[in-house]
């Protein structure tokens, strides 16, 4: 009955985890799910009533723009100078996403012929190769690995490879290792782009949660970005506003001109009445930010203590709100913890086959269940 395609998707390994943890429920059991990665926090009030505000004028009952209103994108080009002291040409070189998971999955259709190759971090966020199958790109991972701060190894892609190779995607700070990249790095992969003529998709989804005074650069702050690179970005993970679908894709002229034509035949543009709320969150006091960062902070410090003193190695990531922990064999963890204690963890093997023998902790949940976690997973044979 169905396409072809369809058969080509890696199995989804999150929907069987969903299965299990559903089932464990239905037994009555109290499950603890550090499995999500979704903020439990709620978006500020103020973006809320932004919101309720604009969704009761008439005038954003319509289509919406298809690149999105001028003034969210003037609300972008702001912001990026504000935080990244990035200029970006709010006309040209922005078009706003719903969520840029949309932005990501749609852009192979704009820049990858069939069979032409496209560079994936793995282990890394699902869609770049499910986007890449989609678009008929053939995918080639670049291992991630904890002896190269999970950065890839430029060197190590096959000559034969790089020669078909369209697009890279990126994402620093990471999902899921929770490693950061520096404007070197970047640097470097500027370069590398230039030289190989591909075009680098930055993922930037996690540059607002950070911690100990770390702060994450945008790719566009690299120099030359813009020429080669697209930085998709996203109000979900900064403001606590997953379900509301509102992004942004950054870069160079042409290479918002090649998605934002995917686009228009696609869909339909994001909501004004969000786009609204989407502006004032960009444009209010950012304390909101702060404010999740050290719930998060708490968060990671007593997970990263009591996982600890259970004897595991761990490091306390600088951003994102994952702690990335090395065991032997992810999915037999994952279904232990689950079993016997009623803990959800995502195992490595599901964003990728060098995700093996890692296992994910989304701080997505409080202290105070997380501190329960620990006391269930004492006295376990782990
Ligand atoms: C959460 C997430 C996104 C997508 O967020 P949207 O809600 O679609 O904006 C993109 N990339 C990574 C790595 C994520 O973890």
């Amino acid at each position: 009955m169905y396409a072809q395609r369809l058969d080509n998707l890696p199995p989804y390994l999150f929907a069987r985890i969903d299965a299990m943890k559903a089932a464990k429920r239905a037994q009555g059991v109290d499950v603890i799910d550090l499995g999500v990665g979704d903020p439990d926090l709620p978006t500020p009030d103020h973006i809320v009533e932004s919101l309720v505000a604009a969704a009761r004028d008439p005038a954003t009952h319509h289509y919406p723009d298809y690149t999105g209103m001028l003034s969210y994108r003037e609300a972008v080009a702001a912001w990026y100078r504000e935080r990244f002291s990035v200029e970006l040409d709010p006309k040209t070189e922005i078009l706003a996403l719903i969520g840029s998971k949309e932005g990501i999955a749609h852009v192979p259709e704009a820049f990858v012929n069939p069979g032409d190759y496209v560079l994936v971090p793995d282990p890394g966020y699902p869609v770049y190769k499910t986007a890449t199958l989609f678009a008929e790109g053939k995918v080639h991972e670049m291992p991630l690995a904890a002896e190269n701060g999970f950065l890839p190894d430029l060197e190590a892609i096959p000559a034969e490879v790089l020669a078909r190779s369209k697009l890279m995607f990126l994402n620093y700070p990471n999902n899921p290792t929770g490693a950061v990249a520096g404007l070197g790095f970047f640097n470097e992969v500027v370069e590398f782009a230039r030289e190989h003529d591909i075009v680098v998709i930055h993922d930037n989804a996690y540059s607002e949660i950070s911690f100990d005074g770390y702060r994450a650069p945008s790719f566009l702050e690299a120099d030359g970005a813009k020429e080669v690179a697209i930085e998709m970005h996203s109000l979900s993970k900064t403001y606590n506003m997953t379900g509301w679908r509102i992004g942004m894709a950054c870069g160079g002229a042409d290479l918002i001109a090649g998605l934002g034509r995917v686009k228009t035949n696609i869909d339909s543009g994001a909501f004004d009445a969000i786009q609204r709320a989407a502006i004032t969150a960009l444009t209010s006091p950012q304390d909101c930010i702060a404010q999740s960062c050290d719930v998060y902070r708490e968060r990671r410090d007593a997970l990263v203590a009591g996982l600890s003193d259970l004897g595991f190695s761990v490091t306390a990531p600088k951003a994102t709100f994952y702690v990335w922990m090395k065991v032997d064999d992810s999915m037999a963890f994952a279904a232990k913890m689950l079993d016997e204690a009623g803990i959800v963890v995502t195992p490595g093997v599901g964003f990728g086959t060098y995700g093996d023998g890692y296992v994910r902790f989304a701080i997505t949940r409080s202290v105070e269940r997380i501190e329960e976690a620990i006391e269930r997973m004492r006295g376990m044979d782990l």
